[in-house]
């Protein structure tokens, strides 16, 4: 902050110079250095995280050479402390990385509530799923190797878009419900569910591997005020095991006796 004020004030007294009708080059060359300074301190801060020491290095010169602020961690476990530690603009994710991998750091950020912009980085060989990129939290993703020119463009693009809170693709082993879409899937089969055994399915993978009670159930997937027969939330359960684990010779949804149901975590 004192490093801005003083920019600031020297670039007030340049061009208070200047109107009094008395601009030199030097005072010039000042308000520019002042100017640029003041860009500097206000520059997009991106945290880069790749473990190829080159690249990351290679990617660190060209962000500078754009106005960037960058930081740099080698491993997943120190770019996850970093995120949590500094409000960066942007992150630059690889998925394969020692410590913790590329997913599990963008998905730690989200589970803690922190939506800064992400963008993965993927090798070309396919060592990940774009999809399971994005399903992580991962706002947009490039295959290496890339142009840097798309790399500031895609930053560039989200940092201007910001950080709006999005519910991530909830998961229990290959059970998949995408909050966004509403789509349900177990494995690579697309399940068909109506908007009740959806509304029941994502509140029993929010609370994955706890058991929750019918009236639970009913408060958050009926009405608060449901006067109706309890027991509606078994026949609602029994759909659910009928359409995702039946076909598939699975059981994800435990009965516990005078609790309620407990979702397996796994998937069943
Ligand atoms: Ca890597």
């Amino acid at each position: 902050m004192f490093c801005h004020s003083t920019i600031i004030r020297s670039l007030i007294h340049e061009i208070n110079y200047s109107w009094l009708g008395r601009p030199s080059n030097t005072g010039r060359a000042r308000v520019q250095a002042a100017f640029s300074l003041l860009g500097e301190t206000g520059a997009v801060r991106v945290l880069v995280v790749e473990d190829e020491v080159h690249l990351a290095d290679g990617i660190r010169k060209g962000l500078e050479a754009e106005g960037f602020a960058v930081d740099v961690a080698h491993d997943g476990t120190d770019g996850l402390w970093r995120a949590r530690e500094h409000d960066y603009d942007a992150i630059v994710l690889d998925i394969m990385l020692p410590g913790v991998n590329g997913y599990r750091v963008c998905a730690t950020l989200r589970a803690e509530d922190n939506w800064t912009p992400v963008l993965m980085l993927t090798a070309k060989d396919g060592d990940l799923d774009e999809a399971e990129a994005l399903d992580t939290g991962a706002d947009d993703y490039l295959t290496k190797p890339f142009a840097h020119v798309v790399l500031v463009a895609r930053l560039r693009a989200l940092v201007r878009r910001g950080r709006p809170p999005r519910p991530v693709v909830l998961e229990a082993g290959d059970l998949r419900l995408d909050p966004g879409s509403r789509r349900v899937s177990r494995g690579a089969v697309e399940v068909m569910l109506t908007a009740r055994e959806t509304s029941l399915l994502e509140f029993l993978l929010q609370q994955a591997g706890t058991v929750v009670s019918k009236r639970d159930i009913l408060d958050h997937v009926w009405d608060d005020d449901f006067e109706g027969d309890p027991n509606i939330v078994e026949v609602y359960v029994r759909h659910l095991r009928n359409k995702l684990d039946r076909p598939f010779a699975r059981e994800s949804i435990e009965t516990v006796r005078g609790a309620g149901y407990r979702l397996d975590p796994e998937g069943g």
